[in-house]
């Protein structure tokens, strides 16, 4: 299982219980992930992985249609603040703040550079049904004219 490393500057996880939060969420290779992917290869679409789909764009997408110029992105519940899902940590709960604020910050941040170089992009969270996630990139590219 992939464990995120903690950088200088972390706090020390306040429980148990945060600990292990840590360690359920890998940076990449996430379940919702592999099920994604898996079920858009089910469906004949081939795509890279985890790639950063701009030069000099220092932040990768989940799965790349190279060609479509489609970058799709599966946002954990936790990590991106979903409306359904997402807390705010009692334990350190400023740094917690700043840190989840700012990765939505950063996610509106790749969607405009990417939409700026004319890329499509597409966010599913990591809750949505697979099938139902790969009905969302298909018919984005279904509609982009790339099938
Ligand atoms: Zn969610």
């Amino acid at each position: 299982m992939a464990v995120i490393a903690r950088r200088a500057g972390d706090p020390v996880p306040a429980s148990q219980a945060v600990r292990e939060r840590f360690q359920r969420m890998p940076t990449r290779d996430t379940l919702p992930e592999l099920e994604l992917r898996r079920e858009l290869h089910r469906r004949g679409l081939r795509y890279r992985v985890d790639i950063g789909p701009l030069a000099g764009l220092r932040r990768r997408a989940d799965v790349v249609f190279t060609r479509q110029r489609l970058a799709v992105f599966v946002d954990g519940c936790f990590w991106h603040r979903c409306p359904d899902h997402g807390t705010d940590p009692k334990n350190n709960a400023d740094w917690w703040r700043a840190k989840l604020d700012g990765n939505v910050r950063r996610d509106r941040d790749t969607d405009a550079v990417l939409a700026a170089a004319g890329w499509l992009v597409v966010r599913v969270w990591e809750h949505t049904e697979p099938a139902r996630a790969a009905d969302i990139v298909q018919a984005r590219l279904t509609r982009a004219g790339s099938l």
